[in-house]
């Protein structure tokens, strides 16, 4: 049979003294030291053009979309997040979108839709909230997608620096 010998405790380790004083100089350290915590929302993320946020349409500045209907991101969304009706339009394009929606709900931010995207029309922005009080209310029409070229023009200069990139290295 084994015999463990048990250290005689003081009387100051008998009240857990020693244990308090620890746990006392932890605390008072991480007090001092700096903080990770952000106050949200007060504190926004921070955002620049590599930011993949909710896909919003660019506005051209004499406020005409640049899509042209053709529903490639329809088609390349793998969400089914897209809705797109198109008509017929005098614009030179020809062609417009009568509808065009997105879920935000199923909206994963992939940005596969700005990828496929032969027209420069649709771009992933900064834009990462989203809040509302119904599902309804989360399925944004063109009139809330819409954002001017000027807002978007960080990512736009970022995508195209990319594109230009895909081209020389596949050139040589
Ligand atoms: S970011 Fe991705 S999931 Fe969202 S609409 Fe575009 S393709 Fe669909
Ligand atoms: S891929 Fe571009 S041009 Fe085609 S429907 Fe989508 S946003 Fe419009």
């Amino acid at each position: 049979m084994v015999v463990v010998e048990r250290k005689e405790l003081s009387f100051l380790e008998r009240i857990y003294f020693p244990a308090i004083l620890k746990g006392l100089k932890i605390t008072m350290s991480k007090m001092f030291a700096p903080r990770f915590t952000r106050q949200y929302p007060e504190e926004p993320l921070p955002t620049n053009e590599v930011t993949r946020g909710q896909p919003r349409l660019a506005v051209n500045p004499d406020d005409t979309i640049r899509c042209v209907s053709c529903g490639l991101c329809e088609a390349a969304c793998p969400a089914y997040a897209i809705t797109i009706d198109g008509h017929e339009t005098e614009r030179f394009i020809e062609r417009e979108p009568e509808r065009f929606d997105i879920d935000m709900l199923r909206c994963i931010l992939c940005g596969f839709c700005e990828e496929a995207c032969p027209k420069d029309a649709i771009y992933m922005s900064n834009e990462l909230e989203l809040a509302d009080f119904s599902r309804a209310a989360l399925v944004y029409d063109i009139e809330k997608l819409k954002r001017p070229v000027s807002a978007l023009q960080d990512r736009i200069d970022y995508v195209k620096k990319i594109n230009d990139r895909w081209q020389t290295s596949s050139s040589t």
